[in-house]
């Protein structure tokens, strides 16, 4: 067996999106209502996927606003991004995007590995983001995306197991070069 690969994701995405609860469902297998981080947390899990171990460490950002997160000394040392939006909030799909150029400024790539997810299936009736709408921009940026709801467990270690799949996909790109 080969040793674990070590991989590091951030969460980031508009405040009450759910990327706590996505990354304590992942990481401790519950849902928690109320959750408040003053600071921001890592958390860290092993998955396995197409034979090989991955260790991934997971920054959840919460309590921060995306500038602190990408002035910060960590945004440089990301492996990838798991980029985090309410399928019932607008404002949290447009910032998404306003996210991501952040990171491209700031890094200065064209473009990174990321997944976007749309969190919070299961409010159906409260729906602003058509399933359509999500994956158009997935397209547009050649990246995985997926609805999740973080709290009926729905599709949320899909988030990283695409994760590992589009960051595959970034690296046989990179080969061709
Ligand atoms: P964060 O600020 O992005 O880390 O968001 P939190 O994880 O703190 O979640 C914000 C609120 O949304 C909390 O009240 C959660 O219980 C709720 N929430 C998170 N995920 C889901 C979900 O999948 N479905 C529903 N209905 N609520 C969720």
């Amino acid at each position: 067996t080969n040793p674990p690969k070590s991989r590091r994701i951030a969460v980031l995405g508009a405040r009450a999106v759910g990327k706590s609860s996505l990354v304590i469902q992942f990481c401790e297998n519950h849902f928690v209502e109320s959750y408040y981080p003053t600071i921001e947390s890592t958390f860290t899990k092993t998955i396995r996927y197409k034979g090989y171990e991955y260790s991934v460490e997971i920054m959840d950002t919460a309590g921060q606003d995306e500038y602190s997160i990408l002035s910060s000394h960590h945004a440089s040392s990301m492996d990838g991004y798991v980029l985090v939006y309410s399928i019932s909030s607008r404002s949290s799909f447009d910032m998404v995007k306003i996210i991501r150029d952040k990171i491209l400024d700031f890094t200065g790539l064209e473009s990174v590995p990321c997944v976007v997810v749309g969190n919070k299936s299961d409010l159906s009736i409260q729906r602003q983001i058509s399933p359509e709408e999500g994956k158009e921009l997935g397209e547009q940026w050649q990246c995985s995306t997926i609805e999740t709801s973080a709290k009926h467990d729905e599709n949320v270690y899909c988030c990283w197991f695409l994760f590992t799949d589009s960051e595959e996909q970034t690296q046989v790109l990179k080969l061709d070069f």
